[in-house]
């Protein structure tokens, strides 16, 4: 009954505040699924259906088991913890956690180290060979990586309430793409990421979420251009939306999909290229 409750809360909100909307996700991981190495990548592609469906489970089932102890793994408020261009902020938890205490760290979020320790389950379950933890842990990373490519999961104003652009949250990462699904279905060649091991993996989300936010205010603007033709939400709002971001946004998800590609080969090189 309860999970019936869910599922039918979940179809019935207008669009959820959470991250790239599914949409968003299932395209990034289908498109980073090609660009593994070969070895990897025939591993990935005979289950690629379920490893979608694990890439939305932050989303969808982990939001309703964990509620906010999950919310705070999908972001990081880079302005609770520091000023722009926040280049003081450490990528070592510990020392985050020294410097800012637990209550802030509560409000900023951990989007970087939720990360980091998702990569680490996923070396330990490939070094298992466990097909099914492998590819659960491989999708919820995939999640991850890619929610800290977005510029509004940078920020205290992730849905552009404090700037007159209320509701942005799901007309970008959502609406928007939805409206333009063929164009975002495409996020260009598929050169194999190299195959190397991948390092310093809270340091690369927490710098993906420095630049998305150097990026907010021009989004921000577009927004309001946007509502200058029409309401948001509508197909003349989208549309010019879309004039003005849509490029940016699908740069955003290619570099998402790259780095998804990256740190799944890293994991399974860390592992010792086990045999899938
Ligand atoms: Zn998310």
């Amino acid at each position: 009954m309860r999970a019936v409750t869910a599922a039918v809360i979940l179809l019935l909100l207008p669009t959820p505040v959470l991250a790239w909307g599914l949409a968003a996700h299932a395209m990034i991981t289908r498109d980073a699924v090609e660009r593994t190495p070969p070895a990897l990548r025939d591993f990935l592609r005979a289950s690629r259906s379920l490893l979608v469906d694990r890439t939305l489970e932050p989303d969808t089932v982990l939001r309703e088991r964990l509620g906010p102890r999950e919310a705070g793994r999908h972001y990081l408020n880079l302005e609770v913890l520091s000023t722009p261009p926040f280049t003081d902020i450490p990528a070592d938890e510990r020392a985050a956690r020294a410097r800012y205490g637990p209550s802030r760290m509560r409000r900023a979020g951990c989007a970087p180290w939720a990360t980091e320790q998702v990569y680490r389950g996923l070396v330990a379950a490939m070094r298992e060979r466990n097909r099914a933890r492998i590819l659960e842990q491989a999708g919820h990373l995939a999640h991850y990586v890619q929610d800290a490519h977005s510029p509004l999961h940078s920020t205290v104003n992730y849905d552009g309430r404090r700037t007159g652009n209320d509701g942005i949250h799901a007309l970008y990462e959502s609406k928007m793409i939805q409206r333009r699904a063929k164009f975002f279905r495409d996020l260009g060649p598929d050169p194999p990421v190299p195959e190397q091991r991948q390092t310093q993996i809270a340091a690369r989300i927490l710098n993906y979420l420095r630049e998305g936010h150097r990026a907010l205010r021009t989004l921000f603007d577009a927004d309001r251009k946007a509502r200058d033709i029409g309401k948001p939400g509508s197909a003349a709002y989208l549309d010019a939306l879309f004039r003005q971001q849509g490029s940016a946004a699908r740069d955003q998800m290619r570099d998402a999909a790259r780095e998804t590609a990256a740190f799944w080969t890293g994991a399974w090189i860390e592992a010792g290229r086990p045999r899938l």
